[in-house]
């Protein structure tokens, strides 16, 4: 006889009840399966909290081997399970596009660095021999963001537990239901493969309390906060050490110089990526005039709709509660965060044909798009004489947070100036901006950039305590 495991026949009945439910833009809150036991779902932060001390205690014994072990069970499962954690994320919140999450999933799944990335330190000399190696925390308290609640669970526990460390989430209570079913996956592949049960805990009903009480609680010794202003703010009010993935605006700058069919392209696929939800996606484009109509013709022939003026002035009656004023960010209205193009365009009585993935605006520099993290299919594109003034505007909408910019340009010049002088955790030339999360470009992948603590892409090292153990005079062969 066939038997279908309990949360998937959960999962199957909240699909069904949210297709029932109608568009799901307009997500219904998702019911949360009940917890079993060593599933990592406690109904309160201080059992969660608990748990996973428990399964950290147990895990610090288990070596390196098990590790990898455990790491290499997370990645298996985490492939089989991307497309069906996209279509639950994409349900519950109403935000983004399932194809894209699913590609997220599968990013970090693969590219998050493991335990390879511990590699020890040795110094060895006339008086003797030093080691450095990279340490576990213990309980790492990890808030997570409603935009990537699924590939960002994925990653943070990729890199934490590959650095020997239990994490306990607190997602956000839009994305409950997911993230629970996220956790619970990810402890069954570690206990199949033999780790300890409880290593992610979280609990089902997240709240800004509750994550302020994981933020607060004596046993978690890190914290790694993933989103927004408001979250970031709070989480430096605490005295814990925490690594901080906070908000951006990345602006893109195409100079004269630049390959204009390329970033046409590459920016509308950057841009309109899970309708704009990523934190790295670009935000605004700063383009050097003599060449700005073609850029615009670019980018449609590569899916963006370019708005005439009476078409933007009903999008911004649409999409913001509040246009903001001069440098000031507007107030973008919540119902059209993370939507489809199409479906923005439709309410403002534009027919476009074709899968419209992204509206393009032609504004003057003061528009509220160019310093709002609008967070949706609509890119603002301002014209400006050359390539300083560019830059000069990039680094001013960037607005200090130090994130992610980039630059269509083939003057290694301007290329180096922007780079240099933006300060920003991720840089990219001549690419959409996903080429610096590592898809389409070289290097590992991460979904917590660390920008106002530094880390920037965080890895397992970020989750580690650098120890170092020295013996003087001895230990040596030579
Ligand atoms: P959000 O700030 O609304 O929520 C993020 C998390 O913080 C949620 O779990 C939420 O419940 C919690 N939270 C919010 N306010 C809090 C408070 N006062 N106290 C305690 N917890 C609080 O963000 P969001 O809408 O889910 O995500 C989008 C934002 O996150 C954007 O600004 C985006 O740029 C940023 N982001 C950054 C990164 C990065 O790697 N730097 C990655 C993803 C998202």
């Amino acid at each position: 006889m066939l038997t279908i495991p309990q949360e998937e026949i959960q999962g199957i009945i909240e699909r069904v009840r949210l297709r029932l439910s109608g568009s799901a833009a307009v997500p219904m809150a998702a019911a949360v399966p009940p917890a079993e036991p060593g599933d990592g779902i406690y109904p309160t932060i201080e059992r969660a909290v608990g748990a996973a001390w428990a399964a950290f205690v147990s895990y610090r014994t288990m070596g390196l081997k098990q590790r990898h072990r455990i790491i290499d069970a997370v990645r298996c499962e985490m492939r089989e399970r991307a497309g069906a954690l996209a279509q639950m994320a994409h349900e519950e919140t109403g935000l983004g596009r399932t194809e894209d999450k699913k590609l997220k999933n599968m990013l970090v799944t693969a590219k998050t660095p493991g335990p390879e990335d511990l590699e020890p330190q040795v110094w060895s000399g006339d008086r003797g021999l030093t080691l450095t190696e990279y340490a576990p925390f213990g309980v790492i308290g990890a808030i997570t963001p409603t935009t990537n609640p699924t590939a960002t669970i994925i990653n943070n526990t990729i890199a934490a537990v590959s650095a020997g460390n239990a994490v306990v989430f607190n997602a956000h209570p839009k994305a409950k239901a997911v993230s629970v079913q996220n956790i619970r996956w990810i402890n069954r592949a570690i206990v199949e493969a033999g780790g300890p049960p409880d290593l992610v805990t979280a609990v089902p009903e997240p709240t800004i309390e509750s994550a302020q009480r994981l933020m607060r609680h004596p046993r978690v010794r890190l914290l790694l906060v993933t989103g927004g202003p408001g979250v970031v703010e709070e989480a430096r009010k605490t005295p814990k050490r925490s690594i901080l993935a906070g908000p951006g605006n990345p602006p893109v700058v195409v100079d004269e110089t630049a390959d204009i069919a390329l970033a046409g392209h590459e920016i509308v696929r950057g841009a309109s990526f899970d309708n704009n939800l990523i934190c790295t996606d670009e935000k605004e484009v700063f383009v050097v005039a003599k060449v700005a109509d073609r850029l615009l013709q670019a980018m449609a022939a590569s899916g963006a709709y370019v708005l005439a003026e009476h078409e933007l002035k009903r999008l911004e009656r649409t999409i913001f509660t509040d246009l903001g004023e001069g440098e000031r960010p507007g107030h973008v209205d919540p119902r059209w965060i993370g939507q489809n193009a199409g479906a923005i365009l439709a309410e403002i009585g534009v027919r476009a044909d074709g899968d419209i993935r992204l509206a393009v605006a032609d504004v003057p520099v003061e528009h509220s798009l160019v310093w709002t993290e609008q967070m949706m299919p609509v890119l603002p594109v301002v014209r400006v004489p050359d390539v300083d003034a560019a830059i000069t505007l990039a680094i001013r909408a960037e607005r200090g947070c130090g994130h992610t910019a980039s630059i269509y340009s083939s003057d290694v010049n301007a290329i180096t100036r922007m780079a240099r002088e933006i300060d920003v955790s991720i840089f990219v030339a001549n690419a959409a901006n996903l080429a610096g999360l590592g898809d389409g470009g070289e290097g590992y992948s991460s979904f917590s950039i660390a920008s106002p603590t530094g880390e920037g892409l965080t890895r397992p090292r970020s989750f580690s305590r650098v120890r170092r153990m020295t013996v003087a005079g001895g230990l040596r062969i030579v």
